[in-house]
């Protein structure tokens, strides 16, 4: 009998050493071929004809079996996939997705199933793993605790990659929270800052083109992952979360019933830059989760806190930037940390209906602890049970608030994916919407949770205002962005800085370095469908008409999204189009001027409002000619910036 099985395994195996199928995006230019070979899986990406990821392993492994090995082909299946979908929180308003669907079914030794199902769409893959409830034992469940799925680059491959923090570090224990500087064109060898790896979304510059690696479709039914380092045989392999986060509760593991799959890893490619920017890719292949409550408005936000700090948490101070959002037509005002000891809970439905005199909504800030660390301020202990949460939201739409952003979290592990969830879930039910800051990577969610509008997960603007490197390298970080952070979320960067020096007086402490072109080119180029604008009150009468009638009809929504040109780190030229108008945004983090005829062939033989940094660093505004091949001559100075924008 023993005989007869080990005779049958080794036919199979032999059988299936060599099987490996290949399949073609709707266009054909772009290829995966999946293998399964001595037992091991593995998949390459091909595009127009270069190889974009050598073969690079797939497999997980659970604690009902090792999927990473000793696996056998057991059956192939090929099919379209179409879809097409509307949403208002991301880069356009309607997406087409088209790709071929892989679905192969692998067997591991014990002749349990593992499904790979891989999506190749024109310049997209996505791909992910599904196991199936197990005759022997029965079980109805699953933990997973690692992968051997790997993104291996050809070599000669730079990269653009912020390094995973370690646990519980930094400012009061808030890390990890995606607030790490990105390297620009780094050799893939270099090992990561803290030895931790790197977080999603990451760039890679090929030799033939331009990779951007990410994940999506994380709910509380797994953990978020991230990148190891890199080793010369493996490439970058799939990393769960660090047994210190989240102060070290829950699980580095993730757990899910039975059939089950684990989220999207998302693959863009490209020859050139364009598909890395204007990829859907991380919303296509998600679904929302629930029906939105009600009509959630985007808009455009102010902000005490960036510039005036925990001393602006009280009542006359928050009247002005109430007042500064009504003047500007603006829809929100943001009030941070501290309100509630400050001003004080029994006087915020009177600060909610004194903003709702001038055309403003508040938007109010908690600390999401609970226990995961030790970010002091208030309020605390409302956001982290279901009881006090759904307390404190009922008496946030009594009083009229219309969203929340909670800030510090405690990492990627499973039990942190949950309570994003359970925030967002709960916040629908009392009409509220929500950003995150101090926090995860937002994985899908723009479309996966209605009410839901964007995060951090980025070193933001309140590090211009912290450090003058920062500042320094402020126009290094938001012309990367595009083409990375905010290429896969919506990215809470934290305003429109207009403030010359980093002080209330706007006389003290450091400046800013950017130009003021550059700050309202940001407008455009930083993609939040609630946008900060972080003007001050004497910013009213400090700043031209031309600049402060810009930041009046600035939209935060957009139709289309395209990248006309640019290099991460060194500058970028997006094209987005609300309804029927374009916004061109340019920003320059080289330090020699830049002149650049651009191809708007959008705009052919129209006159736009050219505006742009003169002499003295003042924005500028002029009528413009776009040529009718769609031609038009631009200047950035260093740090500077340009914006055209067509008639309405
Ligand atoms: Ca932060």
């Amino acid at each position: 009998m023993k005989k007869t099985v080990l005779l049958l395994w080794t036919l199979c195996v032999t059988l299936a050493i060599q099987a490996s199928y290949t399949v073609s995006s709707p266009n054909g230019l772009l290829t995966v071929t999946v293998s399964v070979e001595q037992g091991m899986a593995s998949y390459a990406v091909d595009f127009q004809g270069h190889q974009m990821l050598q073969p690079s392993r797939l497999g997980i492994h659970a604690d009902i079996g090792d999927f990473t090995q000793g696996l056998t082909l057991v059956s192939t299946e090929e099919k379209m996939v179409a879809k097409s979908y509307d949403m208002t929180r991301f880069k356009s308003s309607h997406a087409d997705f088209h790709a071929r669907q892989l679905d192969m079914v692998m067997e591991n030794r014990e002749h349990h199933r593992m499904m790979v199902t891989f999506l190749v769409a024109d310049h997209d893959v996505a791909f992910r793993y599904t196991l199936y409830p197990q005759e022997k034992g029965n079980p109805k469940c699953v933990v997973v605790d690692s992968e051997a799925t790997s993104f291996r680059l050809p070599s000669g491959t730079t990269t653009f990659l912020s390094p995973q923090s370690k646990a519980m570090v930094g400012w009061e224990r808030t890390k990890p929270s995606y607030e790490e500087v990105y390297s620009s064109d780094a050799p893939m060898a270099v090992p990561s800052q803290f030895g931790e790896g790197y977080v999603f979304p990451a760039l890679f510059h090929t030799p033939d083109g331009w990779v951007l690696i990410s994940e999506t479709g994380v709910t509380g039914g797994y953990a978020a992952c991230h990148l190891s380092d890199y080793q010369d045989l493996t490439g970058y392999t799939i990393a769960y979360p660090m047994a210190g986060e989240n102060n070290g509760a829950g699980t580095t593991t993730a757990a899910f019933t039975l059939p089950g799959s684990t989220p999207w890893r998302t693959i863009t490619v490209g020859t050139t830059l364009h598909p890395i920017v204007e990829t859907t890719i991380t919303q296509d292949v998600v679904e929302p989760m629930y029906t939105p409550s009600q009509d959630y408005r985007p808009g455009r936000y102010t902000w005490s806190w960036l510039i005036w700090q925990d001393n602006s948490m009280n009542w006359d101070d928050q009247l002005q930037f109430i007042d500064l959002a009504g003047k500007m037509g603006y829809e929100y005002c943001l009030v941070d940390a501290l309100w509630d000891t400050r001003i004080g809970r029994e006087r915020m439905g009177e600060l909610t209906r004194y903003a709702r005199q001038k055309g403003v909504e508040l938007l109010l800030w908690y600390n999401s602890n609970g226990a995961e660390n030790d970010a002091p301020q208030t309020p605390r202990n409302c956001m982290n049970t279901t009881i006090a949460r759904q307390r404190e939201m009922a008496w946030l739409q009594q009083i009229g608030v219309k969203g929340i952003k909670v800030d510090f979290f405690g990492g990627d592990k499973q039990a942190t994916m949950q309570l994003y969830e359970d925030i967002l879930a709960d916040a629908n039910r009392f009409g509220l919407q929500v950003i995150f800051h101090g926090c995860t990577l937002p994985r899908g969610w723009e479309r996966m949770y209605p009410n839901y509008v964007s995060s951090e997960a980025v070193l933001a603007s309140e590090n211009v205002y912290f450090n003058e490197p920062s500042a320094q390298r402020e126009a290094y970080d938001l012309t990367l962005h595009p083409f990375c952070r905010n290429s896969v979320a919506s990215m809470d960067w934290g305003g429109i800085i207009m403030n010359r020096f980093m002080s209330r007086d706007n006389k003290s402490r450091h400046t800013r370095k950017t130009s003021d072109t550059f700050e309202l080119a940001t407008g455009i180029t930083n993609q939040s469908s609630i946008q900060c604008v972080a003007l001050q009150p004497n910013n009213l009468s400090e700043l031209p008409a031309t600049t402060l009638d810009f930041l009046r009809q600035l939209p935060t929504t957009w139709d289309e999204t395209r990248l006309v040109e640019g290099y991460p780190t060194r500058y970028v030229v997006l094209a987005r189009r609300h309804g029927s108008q374009w916004l061109v945004g340019g920003l320059n983090a080289e330090d020699t001027d830049k002149v650049l005829t651009l191809s708007l062939p959008m705009l052919s033989g129209q006159t736009v409002t050219y505006y742009y940094d003169d002499a003295n660093g003042q924005t500028v505004a002029r009528q413009a000619k776009v040529d009718k091949k769609g031609r038009i001559k631009v200047m950035m100075k260093p740090n500077g910036g340009f914006i055209i924008t067509s008639s309405i």
